[in-house]
């Protein structure tokens, strides 16, 4: 079976029936840049850059920010890299940078709350990711948004930031695109008006089902009622799908759910084209892929829309995983 798996490194993804899928890496370290490219990783789908900035003792300058933004575009050689916006706060604590106590550290001041709140730690980390697109296609994520009001504040940063490179003689993709991460539910529900002011939706599966199940995404005692395959996580991913499809807008999922084969067959039914992963998992699933119909994926999924429980999901998915190894 690895021997199997071993051989899909090198091939493009592609289904059974020759439906192509773009996967790309989950990214933090920079090491993790080495393990990318080694699995066949099609550019970066996240790059949470929250990691370089929790290893130090201060906030990152804006050329240092730059520099390793600039080390990892050039490490993909043409292929995409999205880097999100800071996205601290939950549980990802800066020794150099705490925040208050809070009774509900998820349901606080955490991610784009923060940054918005801190403009120029802000502006300083879009400057440099702006200085970075000069030198290879990047892409522009922000974190945690709940209404249109955060992406509009944060359009601001990112008009403020091009004008101070301007001024200061920097050159930047004018054309950077611009995407949200769809995992708090109002964004789901608000998905058709976000759409129009974005390039690209990146489905946080790991924030959206913990948020729409109010189950703690890191404590075992809820970890039944975390669950990926819950009928309503099943219709937001849908409609938020849909909604990307219909206004001609890319979606990426970026949550570990994506690397669970009867998840990923999901997935798959539902529409979604490209995945971004933890790098290891990729040759795993382009040999999953090639064993899948997209059609009779397209079919399940369907079905599974109708249906009001969550164990009936899992049994018609592996049912059809099961006839198609
Ligand atoms: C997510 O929430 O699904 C996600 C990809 O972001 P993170 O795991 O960094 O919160
Ligand atoms: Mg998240």
């Amino acid at each position: 079976e690895l021997d199997r798996i071993n051989e899909f490194r090198d091939r493009s993804a592609l289904s059974a029936d020759g439906v192509r899928v773009t996967l790309r890496a989950n990214i933090g370290l920079i090491s993790d840049v080495a393990i990318a490219l080694r699995n066949g990783a099609e550019g970066v789908g996240l790059y949470r850059t929250e990691f370089p900035y929790m290893t130090r003792n201060t906030f990152p300058d804006r050329q240092d920010q730059y520099l390793l933004y600039r080390k990892i575009v050039e490490s993909f050689a043409g292929a995409p890299v999205t880097i999100r916006t800071l996205d601290i706060g939950g549980d990802k604590a800066l020794p150099y940078f705490k925040p208050p106590e809070e009774d509900n550290p998820f349901m606080g001041w955490r991610s784009v709350r923060v940054s918005l709140d801190n403009p120029d730690i802000f502006r300083t980390q879009i400057e440099a990711i702006l200085m970075a697109s000069h030198h290879g296609p990047v892409k522009l994520l922000f974190p945690m948004i709940s209404g249109i009001e955060e992406l509009r504040a944060c359009k601001q940063v990112v008009t403020e930031a091009k004008a101070n490179l301007c001024q200061q003689g920097h050159p930047f993709a004018d054309d950077i695109p611009l995407g949200v991460m769809i995992e708090v539910p109002s964004a789901v529900q608000l998905c058709a008006f976000l759409a129009r002011e974005v390039d690209f939706f990146a489905l946080g599966t790991n924030d959206l089902i913990q948020y729409m199940l109010a189950a703690d995404r890191n404590n075992p005692l809820v970890n039944k009622y975390y669950n990926p395959l819950h009928p309503a996580v099943v219709q937001a991913i849908h409609q938020v799908c849909s909604c990307a499809r219909q206004q001609g807008k890319g979606i990426c999922i970026c949550g570990e759910m994506a690397t669970d084969p009867l998840h990923f067959l999901l997935l798959l039914g539902l529409g979604i084209r490209e995945f971004s992963i933890v790098a290891p998992f990729i040759p795993r699933i382009k040999a999953l892929l090639a064993d899948i119909d997209s059609g009779q994926a397209a079919e399940t999924a369907e079905q599974v829309l109708l249906m009001s429980d969550s164990s009936a999901i899992r049994t018609q998915l592996s049912s059809l995983l099961e006839r198609m190894r």
